[in-house]
């Protein structure tokens, strides 16, 4: 048997003969009808006024912040539990983040955490985490309360509700990655949801040089380049016309991991509501981060691949200036979580086979 990535990106015939087809057209490769088509895909489907491509989720995160005008001398709440790109992008916004500890059941940020919130904080960066969030009312209500601009980090959630509304539509801007492990890819890529249009009209600027319209060489501000390719767009528009597969499948995998795992007493499985909840990555978490180094090395003899949670983000070089011991939850839980393989094309017969490998290592090691 092959070995079984933790993940591969799910292409299929579509894919190619689209770009097959783009190639032959004539197209300019670079940004222009696909990309527009490709974007009102995307706004379409979370029910959203604007979405913006970019290059990248990090690049969307910070293009988010200063549009809400998020700079020098200001705070920004972000989870201590996250992809590092999250605090990064505050940090490139010239920005500190405030690290937040998070809840236990969904590993999304606490908000109740944030006891005396600070003066300086302008914006929060909320981070659907493998698609899971708490009361996004909750959410919202903080942040208006405290005026703060809700940036909605969902690059794992693209197609995670909440009461059936999208991820990605809570807050004043949603962010979405498509790197190859997300839930759709275009390679490398992101989109930027809003339904306020003059936000929306300061990501374009920004993104395209801050012409004054486009065509012109006028330029009455710093933009940058993060523009997107028709080439990419033309892969984007072939996933998003089969998204429903796409989410189910994850829903059903995820489904059927719970049957398989739910009855072993080592392993919890974060309680998920499997119908808005879209899990992107089967995600376990282990009694000790013994266990997990030494379920991780078994599987990987068997041929299987996993992934490690990430380390809290006050564990890492850059960040380090955060006291450690002071996010309990975040600093428990990373190291115990893992990631089973998640990818859309994994049938069922092979999880049964990933799920057995581990009841098998736990029989001699729980
Ligand atoms: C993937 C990811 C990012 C970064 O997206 P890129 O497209 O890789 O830049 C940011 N935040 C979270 C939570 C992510 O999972």
């Amino acid at each position: 048997m092959d070995f079984i990535h933790q993940i591969e990106p799910y292409l299929t015939e579509r894919e190619i003969e689209s770009m097959i087809s783009y190639l032959r057209s004539g197209g300019w490769l670079t940004e222009f009808k696909k990309t527009e088509e490709f974007e009102n895909d995307i706004a379409e489907f979370v029910g959203s006024a604007e979405a913006i491509v970019i290059t990248s989720g990090t690049v969307g995160l910070y293009l988010a912040l200063l549009a809400a005008g998020i700079g020098k001398g200001d705070k920004v709440y972000v989870p201590n539990y996250t992809m590092i790109a999250t605090s990064n992008a505050v940090k490139w916004a010239g920005a500190e983040p405030v690290l937040v500890d998070v809840e236990a059941d969904t590993l999304c940020m606490d908000i109740k955490k944030i006891k005396k919130a600070d003066t300086r904080a302008k914006a929060m960066i909320y981070v659907s985490i493998n698609g899971r969030c708490a009361d996004m009312l909750l959410v919202q209500k903080f942040c208006s309360e405290h005026k703060l601009c809700l940036i909605e980090d969902a690059c794992q959630s693209l197609g995670s509700r909440w009461k059936r509304k999208y991820m990605g539509t809570f807050g004043d801007i949603g962010v979405f990655s498509f790197t190859p492990h997300k839930i759709i890819t275009t390679g490398q890529g992101g989109a930027i949801v809003t339904n306020n249009k003059q936000i929306a009209k300061e990501i374009r600027k920004l993104k395209d040089f801050y012409r004054v319209a486009a065509g012109s060489d006028l330029h009455e501000g710093i933009g940058f380049n993060f523009k997107f390719t028709d080439l990419q767009a033309v892969i984007g528009i072939e996933q998003m016309k089969i998204i429903d597969y796409r989410i189910n499948r994850k829903k059903n995998m995820f489904r059927r991991y719970q049957q398989n795992l739910g009855g072993l007493q080592e392993i919890t499985l974060l309680s998920t509501d499997l119908d808005d909840t879209n899990i992107w990555f089967a995600d376990i978490i282990l009694p000790s981060q013994e266990t997990r180094e030494k379920l991780t090395g078994f599987l990987k003899q068997h041929k299987i691949g996993t992934r490690s949670f990430y380390p809290p983000i006050n564990h890492q070089k850059p960040y380090s200036y955060f006291k450690r011991g002071s996010f309990p939850i975040s600093e428990s839980m990373a190291y115990r979580g893992l990631w089973l393989p998640s990818s859309i094309g994994l049938d069922n017969a092979k999880i049964d086979f990933i799920c057995g490998k581990i009841s098998d290592f736990l029989k001699n090691n729980g």
